[in-house]
């Protein structure tokens, strides 16, 4: 399972199939990483720097963290995209196509002056969470998603 988290500065990216369960998130900052509550990950209860400490220290990769640099994503289901917002405009998409039961990624570009910071990967796990909300297969011919997924 992949999920993103954020508060108004972090995005928390949470891929489940590489944890190793070494529980150094949980002892980094017990407030933020909690098993027992759903969402496990909340961003609300410790600051951003005792957050991001605990997750560079996740021996697995299983979480990542990036700036949001007040960038919003969002999944646009009905045409098969997730596309990044610097207030109105439109500075990053990813576009898949619905082949049988799979979610074929084919497009991923964010523009030259938004590169670094995460927003490429932010666009591929929108994509990602929605293929596991309808329960679909994920591929990609796009060579930066396909990155993702292998990670
Ligand atoms: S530190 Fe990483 S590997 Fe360990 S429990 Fe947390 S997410 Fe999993």
């Amino acid at each position: 399972m992949h999920r993103t988290y954020e508060n108004e500065d972090l995005v928390v990216f949470w891929n489940s199939e590489k944890c190793r369960h070494a529980k150094e998130c949980v002892h980094g900052s017990p407030d933020t990483f909690n098993p027992a509550k759903k969402p496990w990950i909340q961003l609300d209860r410790a600051e951003n720097k005792e957050v991001w400490q605990a997750i560079s220290k996740c021996p697995s990769g299983a979480l990542g963290c990036v700036y949001r640099h007040g960038i919003e994503v969002t999944v646009d289901a009905e045409n098969c995209r997730s596309l990044a917002f610097d207030g109105d405009k439109q500075i990053g998409e990813c576009e898949y196509e619905k082949v049988g039961d799979d979610f074929c990624i084919y497009h991923t570009a964010v523009q030259e002056e938004y590169g670094g910071r995460g927003i490429a990967k932010r666009l591929v796990y929108k994509v990602i969470e929605q293929a596991e909300r309808e329960c679909m297969n994920l591929t990609a011919t796009c060579s930066y998603a396909r990155k993702v997924l292998e990670k």
